[in-house]
């Protein structure tokens, strides 16, 4: 298993152009609740532990919040689709 920490805050920018079956980390919209795509995770099908006390600041695709998200919000999800949310 994968492990990862983060520490600090992170001013990130969704990602857009998904691969359907890839593997993501990242949060759900606090206003709309679309996964927002905020790192790859390639190899993760393991499972990956994340840790840390850091926090990210993400725009959503789909519904255009700005929020920040923290690490202990943050999880693994695998795309269906290419669409952002989708
Ligand atoms: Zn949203």
């Amino acid at each position: 298993m994968a492990r990862i920490e983060f520490s600090g805050r992170f001013e990130a920018g969704a990602r857009t152009n998904l691969v359907p079956g890839a593997s993501y980390l990242g949060f759900g919209c606090h206003s709309c609740a679309a996964d927002i795509a905020a790192l790859d995770a390639p190899g993760a099908q393991d499972g990956v532990e994340i840790s840390g006390r850091g926090s990210f600041h993400l725009q959503c695709p789909r519904c255009g919040a700005a929020d920040d998200y923290p690490i202990a919000e943050m999880r693994l999800w695998e795309a269906a689709t290419a669409m952002p949310g989708g």
